[in-house]
């Protein structure tokens, strides 16, 4: 069984990772693809506003012409050499103005975004009769060959468009045609936000699908290891009932055949001895089945006869009567409250108090300490030993129906489990909690919570 369930778990926590992952490329793929779908529209956009330079400032325009056709001028007759050109290109005068035009363009019709650009020079071709060419300048876009905007790398930046413009320079009645390919790159800030947003719904559905299954899952495995757990605290109550049924009944088989001796039966010592122990087999059977009996009641069909008491005399009362009858153990009381009423059912109470009290004696504590708190409207009784203590992971099923730590076939205490679950259907039936505060080796303390 063991084996099983944890096979179970083992395949349920493989399901979940490979549910997971499949979840988490799921995501990746719509955040790519989110991506591309907003570059794409920043492309369109960007695309709408500039079209051409002109659209920009006519005035720089025809002003960056000039310019390109006088560096053109000068090589062409020798004056420049082709590094020289790209120098020229590059420092323009008019460098900032075109950035601002450009920027202010920007704020104007895209309000909502900031967008940081940067127009890198690519080509700079030089055609005479549309046959020969001279290439002047040709390279990849490189921020470096930045002509304008406020970039300072292309890294996170991406492609938004290319520019290719042509001028016709005549120089000594030839036709030359100058190619230029400008790309511009754009980066928006905070473009993670933005896709963020968009993939919100996305997001929180699948962290909520997720979140919800692994809970399931942790809510189905603790189901089940608390039923194994239940159904091991049944067969263990199982064997312990036989084993304490064995020893009476041998008893008492043994003595019926002792008694069917005529000798026995005419020596009266020997005759009212097995007389007895007949009795108290027979009684320890009652106890046994009463006990039992006592048990089957749930919390809400126990009937109280409840009674206004001063707790600490009652408290009292039943320390002293513990007392009287184990004279070898001792027990002590710290009353931190004084003269307490509470409505309580006397007799259903005893029973529970002694029951802790005796388990204290019966796993190992000789020294008791009753104690009283009452903090805010709350008061407490603690029964503390210095017992045998118990380990941590035990505790939570202390007071289930036939729990006993001591599992199996070892029966080194006698007891069917029933104690502490009698004390927490009775404490519970007066509204109240118990808990325990234990360390295997080190006593335990059971404290009752009551409602003042
Ligand atoms: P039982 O008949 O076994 O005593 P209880 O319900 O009274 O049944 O107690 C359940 C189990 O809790 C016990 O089997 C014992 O192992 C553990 N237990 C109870 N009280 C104490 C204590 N004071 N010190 C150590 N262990 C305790």
């Amino acid at each position: 069984m063991k084996q099983r369930i944890n096979l179970l778990i083992a395949f349920s926590v493989i399901a979940l990772i490979v549910l997971s992952t499949v979840q988490c490329y799921l995501v990746k793929t719509t955040y790519d693809y989110k991506v591309a779908q907003f570059h794409t529209e920043i492309k369109n956009e960007i695309g709408q506003i500039s079209n051409n330079y002109s659209d920009i400032d006519s005035v720089i325009v025809s002003k960056k012409e000039a310019l390109y056709k006088q560096l053109t001028e000068n090589y062409i007759q020798g004056k420049n050499t082709k590094a020289d050109i790209k120098k020229g290109v590059l420092e323009n005068a008019f460098r900032d103005a075109l950035t601002l035009k450009i920027q202010q363009k920007f704020e104007r019709e895209l309000p909502n975004l900031k967008i940081d650009f940067a127009i890198v020079l690519n080509k700079f071709i030089l055609y005479q009769n549309t046959k020969k060419t001279d290439t002047i300048f040709s390279e990849k876009p490189f921020i470096q060959n930045k002509l304008y905007g406020n970039l300072a790398s292309l890294n996170h930046a991406f492609l938004v468009r290319n520019y290719v413009g042509t001028t016709n320079v005549t120089y000594q009645n030839q036709e030359y045609k100058l190619l230029t390919e400008d790309s511009m790159y754009v980066s928006v800030i905070d473009w993670e936000m933005i896709i963020l947003k968009r993939m919100a719904f996305i997001l929180v559905l699948s962290l909520l699908s997720i979140s919800t299954l692994i809970t399931l899952f942790v809510i189905a495995l603790k189901a089940l290891i608390k039923q194994k757990k239940v159904s091991d605290i049944k067969t263990d109550f199982i064997n312990n009932i036989t084993h304490e049924l064995k020893t009476p009944l041998a008893t008492l088989s043994i003595s019926t055949k002792i008694l069917e001796q005529k000798d026995i039966r005419e020596n009266e010592e020997n005759f009212n001895a097995i007389i007895n122990t007949i009795s108290r087999q027979n009684n320890r059977l009652q106890h046994l089945i009463d006990q039992v009996m006592a048990n089957s009641l749930a919390e809400n069909e126990i009937e109280l006869q409840k009674e206004k008491i001063n707790t600490e005399a009652f408290l009292l009362s039943i320390v002293e009567d513990f007392r009287i009858a184990n004279p070898k153990i001792t027990i002590e009381t710290n009353f931190q409250s004084e003269k307490t009423i509470l409505v309580l059912d006397k007799f259903h109470l005893t029973t529970a108090i002694l029951n802790v009290l005796e388990n204290a004696v019966k796993y190992g504590s000789s020294n008791i300490c009753v104690k009283t708190k009452t903090i805010e409207n709350q008061f407490s009784v603690s029964i503390e030993d210095d017992g045998i203590g118990i380990s941590k992971n035990k505790q939570s099923l202390l007071f289930e129906k036939f729990y006993r730590v001591e599992q199996g076939n070892l029966h080194n205490t006698k007891g069917l489990g029933l104690g502490l679950y009698y004390v927490d259907q009775i404490i519970k039936a007066h509204q109240g909690s118990v808990a325990v505060i234990s360390e295997l080796g080190k006593g335990a303390e059971f404290t009752f919570m009551f409602k003042v």
